[in-house]
């Protein structure tokens, strides 16, 4: 069997490998009940019995209390970005549009009714604006931010305290750092970064919040529909459920959220370091107090030198890391499944990259 790659991909992106090898043991047998997990009926004790251990494991983990549902759909969060405003927006909403994420999610919204951008960034997304800066409008229904830009490498670290609930995509860093659930009316993300494979959504939402949702829509999409059902309406994405039941246990025998926010912490402290270490070759755009632990863009002097990175690095072993075609250069995701040794090989490669082409 070959080698397996250092793999920095922006999502779907690496799965911290004991969970792959359990998959692999339990293929063609779960639990000795002769058939895959995937073969299982989404009704039956031995899905059940991984659903809701799953679900009590995420909820430990990001410190959920009986206040809020949880829900595994499909749709990805480009469904969200018009289901949520399809249940919330009466009246009018407010976007805190701090990248590329953010701009569809808005775009989903206007489609739906008023929704507005309440920054006004005009695509100069190389910072996320401090929490006074977003303002609601009076009687906007929420508020909705993006707490991660997965494209332009810039992440929130204070969030706004929003006079109205406050929405988040968090699809590029949930459960990569301790936060505060509370605060958030509603919460949603693709799991296919942090918490498992693509295919599955999750949502947490308040149930006050919930409350307010509207009914004059198609029954599939009310999260009250699902929230009736605790998530089983319809068939949900089994075995991608399965494989995230595996990530959260994997994360907590690692210690947690605290130890993988101090995990994360210092791969990208390792690989900003680096960066900077050498502005004569590598140039990070995004301003310091903004700069993501989780997607780490950096441009080379040249668009060639970009490639010729991209190209090398995957001689290495070093795969994913060309940027996303929006906005070019190189991108590292440091996902919670990328290791610092990873991490250490991709700043290897950097510094001798550096020495033979400065
Ligand atoms: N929001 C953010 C912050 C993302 O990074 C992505 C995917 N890269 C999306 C939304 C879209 O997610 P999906 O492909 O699951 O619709």
């Amino acid at each position: 069997m070959s080698e397996r790659v250092h793999n920095f991909n922006a999502g779907p992106s690496a799965l911290p490998r004991v969970v792959l090898e359990q998959a692999r043991d339990e293929m063609l047998d779960f639990e000795g009940t002769g058939m895959s997990i995937m073969e299982h009926s989404h009704r039956g004790a031995a899905y059940e019995r991984v659903h809701n251990e799953a679900e009590a494991l995420l909820r430990e983990l990001l410190g959920i209390d009986p206040s809020s549902v949880v829900l595994f759909l499909q749709g990805g969060a480009s469904g969200a970005f018009a289901t949520v405003p399809m249940n919330f927006l009466r009246g009018c909403a407010d976007y805190a549009v701090t990248g590329g994420w953010g701009e569809k999610a808005l775009a989903e919204a206007q489609i739906v009714g008023d929704a507005r951008d309440c920054l006004g960034m005009q695509r100069r997304y190389m910072h996320v604006p401090p929490p006074a800066a977003h303002t609601v409008r009076p009687g906007s229904s929420y508020l909705h931010i993006t707490t991660n830009n997965t494209l332009e490498g810039t992440q929130y670290h204070r969030f706004p305290d929003a006079p109205v609930p406050l929405v988040a995509d968090m699809s590029s860093d949930i459960l990569s750092r301790r936060v505060d659930a509370s605060r958030f009316a509603m919460i949603y993300a693709g799991a296919q970064k942090n918490l498992g494979p693509s295919g599955l959504t999750v949502f947490v939402i308040q149930r006050a919040f919930l409350d307010t949702a509207r009914t004059d829509l198609p029954v599939i999409f009310r999260f009250a529909t699902h929230a009736a059902q605790q998530g089983l309406y319809h068939t949900p994405p089994t075995f991608a459920v399965y494989l995230m039941r595996g990530v959260l246990r994997w994360m907590k025998a690692l210690g947690g959220v605290d130890v993988v926010e101090a995990r994360n912490d210092e791969k990208a402290r390792v690989l900003y370091a680096a960066i900077d270490d050498r502005p004569d070759v590598y140039r990070c755009p995004v301003e310091p107090a903004s700069r993501s632990r989780m997607n780490v863009v950096f441009y080379l002097p040249s668009t060639d030198l970009d490639e010729r990175f991209v190209k090398e690095a995957k001689g290495a072993g070093i795969v994913g890391v060309k940027g996303h075609r929006s906005v070019g250069g190189v991108r590292a995701s440091l996902y919670n499944a990328v290791e610092p040794s990873d991490v250490a090989a991709l700043v290897e490669f950097m510094k001798d990259f550096a020495g033979r082409v400065a």
